[in-house]
């Protein structure tokens, strides 16, 4: 007896997504099913291309059609698993969306500066890029913006297309900030009508284009951009940034009391400057390592990663080189792409969350 296609849908109706907590079926991933004598091509189609759990998912499927051929007594039959991914849009990126293009903007916050909200948005924004996802990055801290800095534009000049700014094509990813349409020595004083609309400015006047994620990173603290940016935009979700002492998580926990205040779903938390590895290869915890852990764990909420501080993090924002991030030290672009993976995933949680099981094209490779 030979395995039919019908049998190939049972086995997949069995599968979860182990993030999603559905079936393969349900959920609208499974593309295409071609089977023969003897071999089965399944095209699974992720919602994110840093999709954590794709190796989880291509044994689970090759478990399950092996299953089903053993139990209705068909011929081994050998299976291979291809993925595409499409990432699917939020519930909330409706007709009246003043950026329909734009899938999901996720905020990025922290309770005060300098805890690495900036290096986390700019290294976020690369790594979401990386996997091949299409990713903006708005700097949206008008009073001190870094991207100029950590995105190396100093030698780019801006320009203006059918009075939209066009966004600096740099590192794979889309990115604007103030700190190239203002001069760079000047104070960046702000009334809050005026903090409004320069943000406002920022974020519509400018041709982005087709997006999967929309990064911003919002100045530090409670003000007056993460108020706009909430009435502004709708965002899939926010991520807080955290160092592990406790002075920072109490300022870290305004930040998230602020964006659910907002109405704007905490994605989680990211504790940067987590622990510190020496030149002698030792781990050094100098700031109580796991503490913004179990502050995300005791507000119930998802934990996105630790970051190490790595002063190759530091060299390559102070160059403006962020890829280079990738590139030197294995482990430490093993826990960028770890925190990129968690966030994407806790996007598409948050999407299907939001009923919305948007019917996507058929793409097989
Ligand atoms: P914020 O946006 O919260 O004010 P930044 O991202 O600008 O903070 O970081 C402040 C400084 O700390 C920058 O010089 C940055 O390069 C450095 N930094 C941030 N995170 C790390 C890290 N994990 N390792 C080394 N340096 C870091």
């Amino acid at each position: 007896m030979d395995l039919t296609s019908r049998d190939v849908h049972t086995a997949l109706c069995t599968v979860k997504d182990p993030d999603l907590g559905k079936d393969l079926v349900t959920l609208n991933m499974v593309k295409d099913v071609r089977v023969d004598a003897r071999s089965v091509v399944i095209s699974i189609e992720l919602t994110t291309p840093a999709c954590p759990m794709k190796e989880k998912i291509r044994r689970d499927i090759e478990e399950a059609v092996h299953a089903r051929a053993s139990a209705i007594g068909a011929e081994a039959v050998s299976v291979t698993v291809e993925f595409t991914a499409q990432v699917r849009a939020s519930a909330s990126a409706h007709a009246s969306n003043p950026l329909p293009a734009v899938k999901h903007i996720i905020a990025v916050g922290a309770g005060k500066g300098g805890v690495g909200k900036s290096t986390v948005s700019v290294n976020l924004a690369v790594g979401l890029a990386r996997f091949g996802a299409r990713v903006g990055l708005l700097d949206g801290d008008i009073y001190g913006p870094s991207a100029p800095t950590m995105l190396g534009l100093d030698e780019l000049q801006g320009s203006i297309r059918n009075e939209m700014l066009l966004p600096f094509e740099v590192h794979g990813i889309r990115a604007i900030t103030i700190g190239k349409l203002v001069d760079p020595e000047k104070a960046l004083i702000w009334r809050g009508p005026m903090a409004h609309g320069a943000f406002k400015q920022l974020a519509l006047q400018t041709e982005w284009g087709p997006l999967d994620y929309l990064i911003v990173d919002l100045p530090p603290g409670t003000g007056d951009v993460p108020l706009t940016l909430a009435q502004l935009l709708p965002l899939t979700g926010s991520v807080v940034v955290c160092t592990p002492q406790r002075v920072a998580q109490d300022d870290a926990r305004r930040a998230v009391r602020m964006f659910q205040q907002l109405g704007v779903p905490v994605l989680g938390v990211v504790e940067n400057m987590s622990y510190f590895i020496g030149d002698d290869g030792k781990t050094y915890d100098l700031f109580g390592r796991g503490g913004a852990e179990a502050m995300a764990a005791s507000m119930n909420l998802p934990f996105l990663g630790a970051i190490p501080i790595h002063m190759d993090l530091r060299r390559n924002s102070d160059e403006g080189t962020p890829l280079k991030n990738w590139t030197a030290h294995p482990a430490l672009a093993g826990d960028l792409d770890g925190m990129c993976q968690r966030i994407a995933s806790q996007v598409s949680i948050a999407t299907i969350q939001g009923g919305l099981l948007q019917p996507t094209l058929s793409v097989t490779g």
